[in-house]
């Protein structure tokens, strides 16, 4: 039987029930976060909980207790018999339940907390192969920096990818390149690294962190600085990267072919290293 989390309760999954007046169905007013379980621990659940502790601020939702993420996260895994898999917990704070006005409940009202995981096999890709993504204006709000539930705009742009076979819609904003739907890029122009930097305009995804530290150990050049559209064309590598895929290069870029065609060297590179920074954390 799968159990999830709510407000406080490990229950079965198909008796969690949510109020038609929770603000997270009415508004979106909710934040989430997403964490990966390598069949014995979470990597870098750290920065996912400061993360997550950001966007409660940003929103000013009161949830006064987001240190327990790991400990409800590793329940999960206890109770859902996932310990030995791959498996990914998803977390969703929202405001509450009240009457819909645009203003926030007052006095506050206790956030809704709800917590679910589910054990996956990674989609490997292999080496000699990179994917095809699609690109398009970025039609998302100025806060991608908050991990808001409020994702329509991603989905939408997604669907549209996914529709035509391509793995993710890589974003175009004013011009430069800024991130993809539910994924961060990273670009190697001339040897460098090349990452649109943290703004409001990108979420800091822990994934793309972790990569820059590992591209700095490794001696990379690197600049956070945004890639134009028209410097697509003369890019040797491309890739992007989340917490449930990790590093997945891109060969195609909105029709526009990356490289040779096939997964660079410094891609790979980057994959190899945080695969061995993985097994090393196995022990
Ligand atoms: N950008 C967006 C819009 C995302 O949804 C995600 C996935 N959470 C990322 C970037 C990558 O973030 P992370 O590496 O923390 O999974």
């Amino acid at each position: 039987m799968e159990i999830s989390y709510i407000n406080g309760q490990f229950l079965p999954h198909e008796i969690i029930r949510i109020s038609p007046d929770d603000r997270g169905f009415l508004f979106a007013d909710g934040v989430y976060e997403v964490v990966k379980w390598y069949g014995g621990f979470f990597y870098d659940m750290e920065s996912h909980v400061s993360r997550l502790k950001r966007s409660l601020r940003e929103l000013k939702i009161g949830w006064t207790d987001p240190d327990r993420f790991p400990s409800i996260a590793n329940e999960l895994i206890r109770l859902n018999d996932l310990d030995a898999s791959y498996a990914l917990v998803y977390l969703q704070v929202t405001r509450g339940v009240a009457r819909r006005t645009h203003y926030f409940p007052s006095p506050d009202v206790t956030p809704t907390v709800y917590a679910f995981a589910w054990g996956f096999t990674p989609e490997t890709i292999p080496e000699e192969k990179g994917v095809k993504v699609m690109l398009k204006e970025d039609i998302r709000w100025s806060r991608c920096d908050i991990k808001s539930v409020a994702l329509l705009a991603n989905t939408l742009s997604f669907q549209e990818a996914y529709e035509k076979g391509m793995k993710e819609c890589i974003f175009i904003r004013n011009g430069v390149i800024t991130e993809g739907s539910h994924s961060n890029i990273f670009f190697v122009i001339d040897g460098t690294l090349c990452t649109h930097p943290e703004s409001n305009f990108i979420l800091s995804g822990v994934t793309r962190k972790n990569i820059l530290r590992i591209a700095k150990e490794e001696g990379l050049k690197i600049k956070e600085q945004a890639v134009s559209e028209n410097t697509l064309r003369s890019c040797q590598e491309a890739f992007i990267t989340n917490t449930i895929a990790e590093i997945t290069p891109v060969t195609d870029l909105g029709g526009i072919i990356i490289g040779d065609g096939i997964p660079g060297p410094l891609s790979l590179m980057l994959r190899r290293k945080f695969d061995e920074r993985i097994s090393a954390l196995r022990g």
